[in-house]
């Protein structure tokens, strides 16, 4: 038994090596990467630390769906994953200036993003939704905003759909969504908007239960791809293939349901998408 275990890691090492060593040949050398011993090399990867259910951080502990694609993404690249926070704002730089080699972080392929980075995806659809007070009966959709106070975050997909959808909205934008739940409980914005993902994370959260609720009418569709240097395609194709995999293993499945079932969320339909590499 012990012995057996000790063969399939020598193995399982060589290989991950193996294909470590080949990857940093293709892609010219290990962005924000070290060698690490035993596991491959060490490579630096940005997800989120504050959206339960997707990617959190609770002391040294990492959970979540992004956090399970993040990990068997690397697993497959024969990789070890280090963990970055990577907020909203500042994908695309810490991308582009090799601060972290991929992105798992509720991160919609969008053009405008394409033109810094590329993206393997879609792993997952989700689409935008409202985040109110449960008490809250005015509010049941984009057309109740008027007049009201809305939270999203900088550099979202989010802030930019509901500018454009309610135009001269009363917008905060704040770094991080947990700052935006924070103010919705203390009753400095009305409505917080974003990915029903994240939000249904937040609603289902112990200390929020009873005091927030989802309106439940999405009204955007967000592709989420895992984000790399732009123009890499090596990498590119060989994390769709990781992605791919992550599907058709039944782990995706697994993964949603341990993650998001908690929060009652259901993914929509289109899910589980197919993956492309999309440079
Ligand atoms: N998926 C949207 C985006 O990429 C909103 C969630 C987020 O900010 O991470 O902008």
């Amino acid at each position: 038994m012990k012995l057996t275990r000790i063969a399939v890691a020598a193995v399982a090492s060589g290989a991950a090596l193996g294909l470590a060593a080949c990857g940093g040949g293709t892609s010219g050398g290990g962005a924000g990467g070290s060698t690490g011993g035993g596991g491959g090399e060490t490579v630096k990867v940005g997800i989120k630390f504050d959206q339960p259910g997707l990617g959190l951080k609770e002391g040294s502990k990492y959970s979540g769906f992004d956090v399970d694609v993040a990990n068997y993404v690397a697993k497959e690249l024969g990789v070890t994953p280090q963990f970055v926070e990577a907020v909203s704002s500042q994908r695309e730089s810490l991308i582009a200036s090799g601060q972290v080699k991929y992105i798992v972080g509720t991160y919609s392929i969008t053009d405008t993003r394409k033109e810094k980075v590329s993206f393997a995806g879609p792993y997952f659809i989700a689409g935008q939704d409202l985040l109110v007070r449960a008490d809250d009966t005015s509010i049941t959709g984009p057309d109740s905003l008027k007049d009201k106070k809305l939270c999203s975050v900088k550099g979202s997909t989010s802030a930019v759909n509901l500018q454009k959808k309610v135009p001269g909205v009363n917008l905060q934008e704040y770094n991080t969504y947990s700052l935006c739940v924070a103010a919705l409980k203390a009753g400095n914005v009305d409505a917080m908007t974003t990915d029903d993902t994240i939000l249904a994370g937040y609603a289902a959260q112990t200390q929020n239960q009873g005091k927030l609720k989802l309106v439940g009418k999405p009204f955007s569709t967000e592709n989420y791809g895992v984000g790399l240097k732009k123009g890499d395609q090596a990498f590119c194709d060989q994390v769709t293939a990781a992605l791919k995999k992550f599907i058709s293993s039944g782990e995706w499945e697994k993964s949603v349901q341990k993650n998001l079932g908690p929060a009652n969320y259901k993914p929509g339909p289109g899910n589980p998408p197919t993956p492309t590499c999309q440079l």
